[in-house]
């Protein structure tokens, strides 16, 4: 573990976190590997592993020390953020994405949404220990448009919120949305304008979980990261109030404060995933024996290892560098964050591939655990924008003036 760098509170945090990991996800994940596949939601991860992540202090991060959170060192939030990230995901990466949500919608709402409504979600977050919160960008049709973004009317959001008396009617549908079934409070975007692009024409709205007319249709049975219980929801002429409107029309572009820790972040949790993959087969090489020998004295398997260690620090430099970048709001941030958050998807799935063939025939055995790394490795190809709309978005934000001007005329 290096911990060149880090601040006192920021070793202290880590040592907390890799206690809770080692003490408490990892036995719980060994012992009840079953549980993951339940196809009962409610039953997956037991209420008592966010309460031990309360006790810790990182459910409730982001929220203002005002309304009882933890205040995170000023100028390293975001790299502070990847380190816990990256900590929890080495035990678990679905239950990192039920804590990390939190994290990134809290920093969202204490910019935008109003202060009577701040007091009163954050109190609720900070007071309940499985309180969680949600995001919800995604439709049925159009996700990667979002994120280029393709800016024309026509591929504006099919969600709609209409402006009445007092507040606004949502009609539509989100999908995929981690958090999705467990959440308390969401954050939904809808198309407020039809006539213009979706940079102008779309809002954000906060929706609370018991609000009228909003139901959760299903839970998504994923591949891995299955503890976020990812979830689809449907909204059925669901009224909110004028205040719970967090942004009108430029809601995407203000997006830009969850999605820029959030590339982070998801990078962070994916590096968790590839350092678990290591330790894990670091110490199979070590004692399972082949041809007389321990694995990793035949040469073939210590250059794997040698290749999955050096991904993961690759992965590491970069992440760091882009979080600095996102926390001193330097120009780069944009581009550096979808880069480690690209280049972390494409490099940990090569290492959590490495892990599962070195274990041999084990390596594919449910009880044995391995494969869990692979299962949730793939997950970040298609999370936070696909691998290759990352690729454009990199090549846009690069070259502004010509692949920057996606859509339109030329
Ligand atoms: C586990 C999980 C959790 C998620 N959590 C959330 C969440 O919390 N909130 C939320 O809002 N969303 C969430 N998402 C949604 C996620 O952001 C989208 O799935 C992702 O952006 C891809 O969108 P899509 O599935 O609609 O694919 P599509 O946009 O339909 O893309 C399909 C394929 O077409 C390619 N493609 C599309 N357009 C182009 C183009 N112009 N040029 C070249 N290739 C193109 C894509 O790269 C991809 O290969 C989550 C998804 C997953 C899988």
């Amino acid at each position: 573990m290096y911990d060149r760098g880090l601040s006192e509170e920021q070793r202290m945090m880590r040592q907390s976190c890799r206690d809770f990991v080692d003490e408490v996800v990892l036995p719980f994940i060994r012992e009840n590997w079953q549980r993951e596949w339940s196809m009962t939601p409610e039953d997956r991860l037991p209420a008592s592993i966010l309460g031990e992540a309360e006790k810790i202090g990182i459910r409730a991060l982001g929220v203002p020390e005002e309304f009882g959170g933890i205040e995170l060192e000023k100028g390293a939030e975001v790299s502070t953020f990847a380190m816990i990230a990256e900590e929890i995901a080495r035990g678990d990466s679905g239950l990192a994405d039920k804590l990390v949500q939190n994290w990134k919608v809290s920093v969202l709402l204490r910019q935008l949404a109003p202060r009577h409504l701040q007091e009163k979600w954050f109190k609720r977050l900070v007071e309940d220990p499985q309180f969680l919160m949600a995001h919800c960008l995604t439709e049925p049709r159009g996700a990667s448009d979002r994120w280029l973004p393709y800016n024309v009317p026509e591929a504006a959001m099919q969600t709609k919120a209409a402006k009445v008396n007092g507040g606004w009617v949502i009609n539509g549908r989100k999908q995929f949305i981690s958090n999705g079934y467990d959440a308390g409070l969401y954050v939904v975007y809808a198309n407020t304008n039809p006539k213009v692009g979706m940079l102008q024409g779309t809002s954000s709205f906060l929706v609370p979980r018991d609000t009228k007319g909003f139901t959760v249709a299903r839970c998504n049975e994923t591949l891995g990261c299955r503890f976020m219980n990812n979830g689809e929801m449907v909204f059925e002429d669901m009224f909110v109030p004028d205040d719970h409107l967090l942004a009108q029309d430029d809601a995407l572009g203000k997006a830009g404060i969850y999605f820029r820790p959030g590339k982070i972040i998801q990078a962070a949790k994916n590096l968790g995933v590839g350092v678990r993959a290591f330790e894990a087969t670091a110490d199979y090489v070590q004692n399972y024996v082949q041809g007389g020998r321990i694995l990793i004295k035949h040469q073939a398997v210590a250059l794997r290892l040698g290749d999955m260690a050096t991904r993961i620090e690759a992965v590491r430099a970069l992440t760091e560098r882009a979080a600095r970048a996102v926390d001193d709001n330097a120009p780069e941030a944009e581009v550096l964050c979808n880069m480690a958050k690209l280049f972390a998807s494409e490099e940990i799935m090569k290492v959590a591939q490495h892990a599962v063939e070195l274990h041999g025939g084990n390596g594919v055995m449910l009880d044995f655990g391995i494969e869990k790394v692979l299962r949730d490795a793939i997950i970040f190809l298609h999370m936070d924008a696909t691998v290759d709309i990352s690729k454009f978005k990199i090549v846009k934000n690069m070259f502004p003036q010509t692949a920057g001007k996606y859509a339109g005329p030329e």
